[in-house]
């Protein structure tokens, strides 16, 4: 079912909050999603840190990166990131870009990402990475030029995450839900990853077709579900959750069991990633 306008800000603002919740994003990096009524247009929050963002916060972007109306707020600097992202993939419904602490000894050392337990094959084998130096030179790193934008685009290519030397990590995902999925469960695998590298053997990956198969267990399953439900419930247990429909929080909205609510109790404590 189309989702309304109300309906994809709501969903937009959690899954900022979650990707802040789950320690993927800091003040820094943003989530967007295509506009749910015009392919031709994106919504991106104002510039502010995405623990924060509200359903208010949303600007609607065409895919150029203007603003359909002067927002009279700030703005992210590196919205192109999003903008031609969205133009050259028409299958592309959600973006994330982020600077994860998990992803950074990688990132330093352009070492590959590989798959080292079934839910990291959500970044795929072996991404391609993107170095702004090679076309631009010497920049401040940011990718705020519309050409800067394409650029990176273009080394995402077909695929869901293209890693960018020295800075950070760019998501697409077939929706709000499937973005975040990725950059929760890649983040963690990068972690994985690193922590096993340091332990001084070979690290074993998924093999090619361990990977096809078990990047389809968060659509095949009820594994999305079930994730965005815990992560919307950590949300709601932070004070100043995100208020849902109602003036409820994301959690009493849900309609929770008891026994996950026991749960929730439980797992409200910050993790340390
Ligand atoms: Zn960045």
């Amino acid at each position: 079912m189309a989702k309304t306008l109300l309906e994809a800000r709501r969903e937009l603002a959690l899954a900022n909050r979650i990707v802040a919740s789950e320690g993927v994003i800091d003040a820094f990096g943003h989530v967007s999603m295509r506009h749910p009524n015009d392919p031709g247009r994106y919504l991106l929050s104002r510039s502010r840190a995405p623990e924060l963002v509200t359903p208010e916060d949303f600007i609607e972007y065409d895919l150029d990166s203007r603003p359909a109306r002067d927002p009279g707020v700030g703005q992210y600097s590196e919205r192109v990131i999003h903008g031609e992202i969205y133009k050259a993939r028409p299958d592309v419904m959600a973006v994330c870009h982020h600077h994860a602490p998990a992803f950074m000894p990688l990132l330093a050392t352009r070492s590959d990402y590989v798959p080292v337990f079934h839910l990291g094959a959500v970044g795929g084998i072996k991404p391609p990475y993107w170095d702004q130096q090679d076309e631009f030179g010497d920049t401040n790193m940011l990718v705020v030029k519309p050409e800067e934008g394409a650029s990176l685009a273009r080394a995402l290519g077909e695929g869901w995450m293209v890693l960018m030397n020295r800075h950070g990590v760019t998501v697409a995902g077939t929706s709000v839900k499937d973005c975040i999925f990725r950059c929760v469960f890649s983040a963690m695998n990068a972690e994985y990853q690193v922590r096993a590298l340091c332990i001084g053997h070979s690290v074993a990956s998924l093999t090619p077709g361990e990977a096809q198969l078990a990047g389809q267990i968060s659509t095949q399953t009820t594994g999305l579900a079930r994730a965005w439900e815990y992560w919307s419930m950590r949300v709601a247990n932070k004070a100043g959750g995100l208020k849902a429909e109602g003036g409820k929080t994301a959690r009493t909205a849900s309609k929770l069991t008891p026994a996950v609510k026991r749960k929730a109790a439980k797992a409200g404590t910050p993790r340390r990633r």
